[in-house]
């Protein structure tokens, strides 16, 4: 940001001094300004190549604030950013100049142990939720990360550990809280607001502020969980295998799939597993993946479920550079892993890796039309992290993330996932497009205009009304 924009910024403060009086009034949270103590540390996000300075930031104590701040924001023409676990790496959770909804504050859980099932504030994050459900020998699917929010996550679908016994976070949701962009409380369900509902399962943000997630539990217990790695040059004989393995594996087993840099600097080629079962069983079921290579390393045993939650987070942390590139595959061919291997291994940073994410069991049970999530179908997604700590390494990185996006587009089924798109600027308007298909994308486009039709929340995967 340029000297001449933050002293725009700064004269749109000033500007609206009696305003910000007037909203600090009528609130239990704090609205923070430009600067102000706290003020950084509540703008920052999980993206460290986003440095954007709202004119204010709402740190929202509760519903009540949320509904404050989002009727301020429209009275005054802001331009409005919702923060629930800040992990989106298009950084939308945070603009220049606009008005920053913060609900990291609101970290309230509650297990019904009766019913099974939970309500979560949406400033609660996936290990936060993991900790309080696993407490009674419970939990539902969530990220693969436990730093990421349920919020985001959950809004546009949500893959994880459990989906092939549970689908994703979305098909677990119950109901959900919601402030409209008229000020309204609305509880959407299945049986109130049914299109709401329908719209929040996949759609993101664009409907309203989620005030409380009410989500379905199962019980999981202690389970087979960890990695084999491989060398690069054993990569694409292991997929194959993989590949053929994976399609008649039950839906207790996950498998998630990174070509990475090992900490000694070694590119791998890494399969995570977790078995949501008993040990026995997933010692069964794992051998031949276990035995294939062999792998250089087999690090798989016994772990509760928290731990699975937790061993990819020390590869994700806060504050480095994050540039994403994703798309559905058609299928895993040896080329379109040739094509991967050779780019990895020219990967400018360590900390880059690509991924491949297999979805099945569940996910594809859940009837198309159920929920706004498409893709169900697909059997990989393909994403590309491209990480790194210099700022200045910038350019090369992204390209590095662009050039292998491009030479991956034969093998892309053209879907991508909602929640792994990039700035609109970027992407462009038709990507968003992809993530829905035409049909499930007019019908969104129609639930717009009913619940947003002035597009006050436009920062997100933005779905706009006609
Ligand atoms: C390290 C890492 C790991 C990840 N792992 C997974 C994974 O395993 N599975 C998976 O499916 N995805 C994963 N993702 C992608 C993740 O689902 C998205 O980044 C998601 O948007 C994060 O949600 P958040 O609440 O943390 O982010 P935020 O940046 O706070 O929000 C994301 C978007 O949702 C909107 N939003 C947030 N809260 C609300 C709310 N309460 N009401 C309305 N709108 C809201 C925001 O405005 C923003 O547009 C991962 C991302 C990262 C960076």
């Amino acid at each position: 940001m340029t000297e001449t924009d933050i002293a725009t910024i700064e004269r749109q403060i000033v500007f609206n001094a009696d305003a910000i009086e007037k909203l600090r009034s009528g609130l239990r949270g704090a609205a923070l300004l430009h600067s102000e103590d706290g003020y950084d540390a509540a703008r920052k996000i999980y993206n460290a190549m986003i440095d954007h300075r709202p004119a204010a930031i709402v740190r929202c104590a509760g519903v009540a604030d949320v509904i404050c701040a989002v009727n301020f924001a429209r009275d005054n023409g802001l331009l409005v950013s919702v923060r629930g676990g800040g992990h989106n790496v298009s950084g939308n959770a945070v603009s220049d100049g606009g008005l920053m909804i913060d609900l990291s504050p609101m970290k309230g859980i509650r297990v019904d142990l009766q019913n099974r099932t939970v309500r979560a504030e949406p400033g609660v994050t996936w290990g936060e939720f993991d900790r309080e459900t696993q407490a009674f020998g419970l939990a539902t699917t969530g990220g693969l990360v436990s730093t990421t929010g349920i919020a985001g996550l959950t809004l546009g679908g949500g893959l994880g550990w459990l989906m092939g016994n549970y689908g994703l976070a979305c098909d677990n949701l119950i109901s959900a809280d919601v402030v409209t962009a008229d000020g309204r409380f609305l509880n959407a369900s299945k049986s109130q607001n049914e299109d709401l509902f329908w719209g929040l399962r996949g759609g993101g943000g664009n409907f309203g502020v989620v005030t409380s997630f009410e989500f379905q539990l199962h019980p999981v217990g202690p389970m087979l969980g960890g990695m084999l790695v491989h060398r690069l040059d054993n990569a694409a004989a292991t997929i194959k295998f993989y590949d053929t393995f994976t399609q008649t594996s039950p839906d207790e087993l996950a498998t998630f799939v990174a070509f990475a840099t090992s900490p000694e600097g070694e590119r791998v080629m890494v399969i995570f597993v977790s078995y949501n079962g008993t040990v026995e069983a997933g010692e069964r079921i794992l051998k031949p993946l276990r035995e294939f290579g062999p792998p250089i390393a087999d690090m798989i045993g016994p772990m509760p479920y928290v731990k699975v939650q937790r061993m990819m987070d020390d590869a994700f942390p806060a504050g480095r550079q994050n540039y994403w590139k994703s798309n559905f595959l058609k299928g895993l061919d040896a080329e379109a892993i040739r094509v991967i291997v050779d780019h990895v291994a020219k990967a400018p940073s360590p900390y880059s890796a690509v991924a491949i994410e297999q979805f099945s069991g569940a996910v594809n049970r859940v009837a198309i039309d159920d929920t706004a999530f498409n893709h169900r179908n697909a059997r990989y997604n393909l994403l590309i992290v491209g990480i790194w700590s210099d700022p200045t390494a910038k350019a090369a990185n992204m390209r590095w993330v662009r050039d292998l996006w491009s030479a991956m587009q034969p093998y892309s089924s053209g879907g991508v996932y909602v929640n792994y798109l990039g700035q609109e600027a970027d992407e462009g308007v038709e990507r968003v497009k992809s993530a829905y298909g035409a049909e499930k994308y007019a019908r969104l486009v129609a639930l717009k205009q009913k619940y947003d039709p002035t597009n006050l929340f436009r920062l997100n995967q933005n779905i706009r009304p006609h």
